[in-house]
């Protein structure tokens, strides 16, 4: 790339390939789509829309929704286009060149991508051999580092942990940097969450999405939650009218109807255990999650088959060793998964 900054000199355009056939257990989505209830009114919305209009670019009556459900105030929110776009907000207005952030290792890789796009130098904590939260690791490298930002996955993406309100306290309280709590997954744990430490902590921001649980993924809809000075962060560099229309106004009708997901979360955290359960029984290196995922090293052999009956699962590469984030599909998807393994185990 002939005019690329010198600095990103190695980076190459970001593609995930589109599937649309076999068994997708890699990005983890839904497997369900939205409720049927929810669409008709989101339908019913779209009919009465003014498609020449821009859309409001504040998301009022979306964010009114949201704060409703959480019991919080219209300017506690910020909507983005997908939490990713919420991330880039964050790390074009808080990061200068040179500047350090703390990320969890492994965790979600846009974490430090976006750090190194934005010039800041990515700091890893280490996780425990076994993949556990190792706070030790996290201070020191807050400690050590003086970050700008430092940013906490709970249930952590690739590996399902889940940071616990003790830790996530004393990480805060640790510094004066910017932490950033992404609970994409947070309803799969069952949990509440830690929103209710915003109004305590004035250097906590927490991010969620309704990509996951709430078979959003399409609209591409994600909000952050803390207080006003730094949902303000994300509204000084936001492109305006980051949110369309049909994303708001889906993303208002499911969260107002949020209750209609409740048999989804038992749905999946009784489906994690009988994977868990089964394929430890396979002999499979298996690691218990709280998201929609599990985590696990299977072999090439179980790869190379899952690949040839279509169903994608991924595979990623953590200190040299290769292992599979595998998503929560449906019954049939799950039981077509667990048949390959089990042939091939
Ligand atoms: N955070 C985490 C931990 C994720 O895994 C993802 C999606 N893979 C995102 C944020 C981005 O989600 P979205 O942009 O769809 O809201």
């Amino acid at each position: 790339m002939k005019y690329l900054r010198k600095d990103l000199e190695g980076m190459v355009p970001y593609h995930v390939p589109y599937l649309t056939e076999g068994i997708i257990l890699n990005a983890n989505e839904s497997p369900y789509n939205a409720p049927q209830q929810i669409i008709d009114l989101f339908v019913e919305e779209v009919k009465k829309n003014n498609f020449n209009r821009y859309p409001d670019m504040d998301s009022t009556i979306l964010k009114d929704a949201i704060s409703k459900a959480y019991d919080l105030k219209r300017e506690n929110v910020a909507c983005g286009v997908g939490s990713d776009e919420l991330l880039q907000c964050l790390f074009n207005a808080v990061i200068s060149k040179g500047d350090k952030v703390v990320v969890m290792n492994p965790s979600f890789s846009m974490y430090a991508e976006y750090a190194k796009i934005y010039g800041a130098i990515p700091v890893m904590a280490d996780a425990n051999p076994d993949f556990t939260f190792n706070l030790d690791n996290m201070l020191n490298a807050i400690k050590k580092n003086k970050p700008r930002m430092v940013v906490l996955c709970s249930p952590n993406n690739p590996t399902g942990i889940m940071l616990s309100e003790e830790d996530v306290r004393e990480i805060i309280s640790s510094t004066d940097a910017l932490v950033i709590l992404d609970e994409a997954y947070i309803e799969f744990s069952g949990e509440q969450g830690l929103i209710k430490l915003i109004n305590e902590y004035d250097n906590l921001l927490i991010l969620r999405t309704f990509s996951k649980l709430y078979a959003g993924a399409s609209i591409r809809l994600g909000y952050a939650l803390s207080i006003k000075d730094n949902i303000d962060l994300i509204d000084t560099v936001r492109s305006p009218y980051n949110v369309n229309v049909l994303t708001q106004l889906m993303g208002k009708t499911i969260i107002e109807h949020k209750v209609l997901y409740k048999e989804r979360i038992q749905y999946f955290k009784d489906q994690r255990r009988a994977m868990y359960e089964a394929l430890t029984k396979l002999g499979i290196e298996v690691y218990p999650t709280k998201a929609n995922f599990l985590w696990m090293k299977l072999s090439d052999k179980i790869n190379e088959a899952l690949l040839r009956e279509k169903i994608y699962v991924r595979t990623m590469t953590f200190n040299g060793e290769k292992y599979n984030r595998v998503c929560i599909g449906t019954p049939d998807e799950v039981e077509e998964f667990l048949k390959v393994v089990r042939q091939n185990a």
